[in-house]
């Protein structure tokens, strides 16, 4: 399963490189070399969009960030990787004098919490769904990958946590986080700027590439597809959203990926229904019609079917 990824991005999704040794196929030379996890995100230079007057996107290694500004602190969305920590703070200060005040994480995973630990030490609060704080309390196994993530330092944990949702009013703003049922895994958030309209949606969408679905973590496609329609129903069509990996997008980009996966599980569903295995599914390329475009990621075509498969 490995062999027909892209390691280099496997390797950034957080897999430490003993992780990947533990996989079928012996490890590429490039994997080889990382021998501290993710520890090229320590030079990989941080791009700053601006999206708004006082919001922009940081797009490094791991997933998307972004970062709001502002005389009352600024707040920064999803933390990338712990070698990152000192680039984003470097991106911050670029645009910001002003003090720390909020971390928030779309959901639990490495990339995009990673950084939590040097932020919160270097003064941000970190919020977040109460099951990402839990997640990162214990030790959790990334199924796909069989990987085991060892519980996050106290330092690294979001002290505040909500249920279903939450409204922050910040800097001019009027942020609401708002928890997704359980679809990428069983702690996405969105946060929406309301005044910006700037959309975070997280790993629930990964533009322009298959998405990974974490099952061993309560993801599952109908739960994508639950998620990706709740995040239609926010954003209008100037909205920028921010997907938790790829390009910033519209909700026209979005409704498409959206059609995707339903048209995707539609497909594997009625397979699935008539009696045939997740190899014979696989075998019968219920993603070819899209495999052109999305296939350039880190997930192969064969890998998501199984996800699908399996989640349905
Ligand atoms: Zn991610
Ligand atoms: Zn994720």
């Amino acid at each position: 399963m490995i062999d027909a990824m892209n390691r280099r991005n496997f390797l950034q999704l957080g897999l430490t490189a003993g992780a990947v040794a533990m996989l079928p196929r012996a490890m590429s030379a490039q994997a080889a070399k990382a021998a501290q996890p993710n520890a090229s995100a320590a030079t990989t230079p941080i791009k700053i969009t601006k999206l708004y007057d006082n919001l922009y996107l940081l797009q490094g290694e791991g997933g998307n960030m972004a970062l709001q500004t502002g005389a009352e602190g600024d707040i920064l969305i999803d933390a990338s990787y712990a070698p990152a920590v000192p680039r984003i703070l470097e991106a911050i200060a670029a645009e910001s004098k002003n003090a720390p005040f909020m971390l928030i994480n779309t959901h639990w995973h490495g990339d995009h919490t990673g950084g939590n630990e040097g932020l919160h030490a270097a003064g941000f609060t970190i919020t977040a769904h109460q099951n990402t704080r839990k997640r990162l309390s214990e030790p959790q196994e990334m199924k796909l990958f069989h990987r085991e993530v060892a519980a996050a330092p106290a330092g690294a944990l979001p002290t505040i946590t909500f249920d279903d949702a939450m409204k922050i009013w910040h800097n001019g703003d009027e942020l609401n986080l708002v928890h997704f049922a359980p679809a990428h895994t069983d702690t996405d958030i969105y946060i929406h700027f309301q005044k910006a309209d700037v959309l975070h949606v997280g790993d629930i969408w990964f533009n322009g590439v298959y998405p990974f679905i974490d099952e061993g973590t309560g993801g599952s496609i109908g739960g994508m597809i639950r998620a990706s329609e709740k995040a239609l129903a926010v954003a209008g069509n100037t909205t920028k959203m921010i997907p938790g990996h790829g390009p910033l997008g519209s909700k026209a980009d979005f409704q498409k990926y959206h059609d995707f996966l339903a048209a995707v599980r539609d497909k594997v569903a009625a397979l699935k229904a008539g009696g045939a295995s997740e190899q014979e599914v696989i075998a019968k390329r219920p993603t070819a019609e899209f495999d052109g475009g999305l296939a350039k990621g880190f997930m192969n075509a064969d890998t998501f079917v199984g996800i699908v498969y399996r989640t349905l």
